[in-house]
């Protein structure tokens, strides 16, 4: 469809088929649409509204910012007890060694400056990623992203990037010393939900101890409950030296962070002084909308309805053209091991008010990755409509 019946002639496109839904309400794990049709979101705007659509305490928290400050310098020069109380909040989450947060405006810049970091601490240039790995558009993220679709435009990228395959013990040789860091998401998102060994995350940890790279953790997409727990590197207890975060960071509004030790994070400080910066970074918008939604998280104890949840879609989502249900938590793929049906499948759920949405590395399956929110009562609807749709196919 035409792009332009959907967006007008002045907003760029992304794509020449846009889903051209006019949302005017969402609220919990539903969607209204101007022609006043509801739909049950199971997407979250891609891993990002895990406390769900306008959770009151979220938005009362961002209201009562608004009445008191909004931009007042970039990040780092004054004062904005936001930022200081979501650091303190953050970190106090996590585990020791991850205990200084930066906070930036996307996943892609969080995953940017994380590599400055690294390669400041180690003083190297060599970076590793993961084959079909996906770690953000611009430049350096893009360099570290294994999809050759998505990068060949945009060459030349960074030099020194080498990407080794995921989860095989076999190539984690190519961890040397002259590698800065090794940047890999514990569990591989768009390549369609690839869940590695923990005993292979021990090994990696292991190899980048012997060399002295550093380990990035991207959980730009895991974090925040949505694999069943906090992190996802929970499962395997492989804690990384640098943490990267983004998506539901936020608490629904824009945001990114990479968190480390106070005694690496400070080198950004000195030798040349601002290290990273960024205009926007620590907003005092998001830094609120993110603790409430950290707090909700915890309060509401989220991450086990992830869990809960996930097994939930698993027993239900049985069918003959459903070749495999893998995940953990509320991060699904339901792979149908074709890419046409995978097509029509999504766009009948959407017909009949189901949101799914695609991979962009794995065109066999569609994602689950609604609110962490989500209920029995809407895992049953969801698991119903889907199951129809295929009936209607085979
Ligand atoms: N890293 C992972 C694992 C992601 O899934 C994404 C986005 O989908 C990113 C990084 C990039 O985040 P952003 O789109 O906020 O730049």
């Amino acid at each position: 469809m035409d792009p332009i019946q959907f967006l007008g002639e002045n907003l760029a496109p992304t794509s020449p088929t846009p889903m051209g839904l006019e949302i005017v309400g969402a609220e919990g794990c539903w969607l209204t649409t101007k022609d006043g049709n509801r739909y049950l979101d199971l997407v979250a705007g891609l891993a990002v509204n895990n406390v769900g659509h306008r959770h009151p305490k979220v938005i009362a928290a961002i209201k009562e910012q608004c009445d008191r400050f909004l931009h007042v310098i970039p990040y780092g020069e004054f004062v904005q007890a936001p930022q200081v109380e979501f650091a303190e909040h953050l970190t106090a989450a996590l585990p020791d060694g991850l205990d200084s947060v930066y906070f930036v405006n996307s996943g892609t810049e969080a995953i940017e400056a994380a590599v400055k970091l690294a390669k400041r601490v180690t003083g190297r240039t060599k970076l590793i990623g993961c084959r079909k790995s996906y770690h953000g558009s611009t430049h350096g993220s893009l360099s570290l992203t294994d999809n050759e679709v998505k990068k060949y435009r945009s060459r030349p990228l960074l030099p020194e990037v080498h990407h080794i395959a995921f989860n095989d013990p076999s190539e984690l040789l190519r961890i040397d010393a002259n590698t800065a860091a090794v940047v890999v998401e514990p569990i591989q998102g768009d390549a369609g939900v690839r869940i590695p060994d923990p005993a292979w995350l021990r090994a990696l940890r292991e190899r980048c101890d012997a060399t002295d790279a550093l380990l990035v953790f991207d959980e730009v997409q895991t974090g925040f409950g949505r694999t069943g727990t906090f992190m996802a590197f929970e499962h395997s207890g492989v804690v990384p030296d640098i943490l990267v975060l983004g998506k539901a960071l936020g608490g629904g509004l824009p945001m990114g962070a990479f968190v480390a030790s106070r005694d690496r994070m400070a080198m950004l400080a000195s030798d040349p002084v601002l290290g990273h910066i960024t205009t926007f970074g620590g907003h005092p918008l998001p830094c609120v909308a993110g603790m409430a939604a950290l707090d909700i998280l915890f309060e509401e104890d989220l991450a086990s309805n992830a869990e809960r949840m996930g097994q939930a879609f698993k027993a239900l989502l049985v069918h003959p053209a459903i070749k495999e249900v893998r995940g953990k938590g509320l991060m699904l793929a339901v792979d149908l091991g074709d890419a046409d049906l995978v097509q029509r499948v999504v766009k009948g759920c959407l017909e009949r008010g189901v949101l799914g949405f695609w991979f962009l590395s794995c065109p066999t399956a569609f994602r689950i990755s609604p609110p962490l929110t989500i209920s029995q009562e809407e895992v049953e609807t969801a698991c119903g409509v889907i199951k129809e749709v295929l009936d209607g196919m085979s």
